[in-house]
């Protein structure tokens, strides 16, 4: 697949969110290509990716980490990047997407 770069100005408004404030309302993990699949097994819960995550998207108490918040996740990887343990791992959404197809379906 080729894309075509354009200038900013010929870029088409994608959407357009007016009101400051509102990202609890805006459940932006529907724009995520990639998701962080946690190995719990690896986990140390040392937190950094807590620390790291630019989207408040990691559910903390002051000795665990929990599962992402895929409400809000938008995928940008930081989190596996700076886990010093290897615990997570960028997977497709659409490879998540079709396998859970492939179970539902049987
Ligand atoms: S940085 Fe890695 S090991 Fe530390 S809490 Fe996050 S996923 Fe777990
Ligand atoms: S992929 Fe990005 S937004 Fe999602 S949990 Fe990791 S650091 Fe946060």
């Amino acid at each position: 697949m080729s894309y075509e770069l354009k200038p900013w100005h010929e870029i088409p408004v994608g959407s357009i969110v007016p009101e400051a404030g509102s990202s609890k309302v805006n459940k932006t993990g529907s724009w995520r290509m990639l998701r962080p699949v946690l190995n719990y097994d690896k986990c140390t819960h040392c937190l950094i990716c807590w620390i790291f995550c630019p989207d408040d998207s990691i559910p903390v108490s002051p000795k665990e980490r929990f599962e992402t918040d895929f409400d809000y996740c938008k995928g940008c990887g930081i989190c596996a990047v700076e886990c010093p343990y290897n615990a997570l791992e960028m997977v497709p959404e659409m490879e998540i997407k079709l396998k859970e197809l492939e179970e539902q379906l049987g």
